[in-house]
């Protein structure tokens, strides 16, 4: 698979039996279908972003992305909660892209590490 952003290879990493695809050279990453929310359930996900947020910032300017699966032209999405990111997502496979930094940002929400600690106790 090629990096929609940087055309970089991406290769598959996983957490917790979650495979997901990053990119080698932008460190990218591409969640299949609802894994970013099986991922934000997860404690630690973040370990999976280890990109340079500077890198995503200015990838993230980049609009016109096709689906690194698919090739559908991708949507951006914004995101306000807890803080403001962008990421694009297929409307067909619904398959999303992070650029570096962003999935860290869209995992920093106290409501879900406190779901996550539920988790743990049980
Ligand atoms: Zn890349
Ligand atoms: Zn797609």
């Amino acid at each position: 698979m090629k990096c929609p952003k940087c055309l970089g290879t991406m290769e598959p990493v996983s957490f917790n039996e979650v495979e997901v695809d990053r990119c080698t050279k932008c460190y990218g990453l591409f969640f299949d279908h609802l894994e970013k929310e099986t991922l934000r359930g997860m404690k630690g996900a973040d370990i999976l972003d280890i990109g340079d947020d500077f890198v995503g910032a200015r990838l993230n300017e980049i609009l016109d992305v096709p689906c690194p699966k698919c090739e559908t032209k991708m949507q951006q999405v914004l995101h306000t909660d807890p803080f403001e990111i962008k990421f694009e997502c297929c409307p067909s496979c619904k398959g999303v892209f992070f650029d570096a930094g962003e999935f860290r940002d869209y995992l920093d929400d106290e409501i879900y590490e406190e779901f996550g600690d539920i988790i743990d106790k049980l």
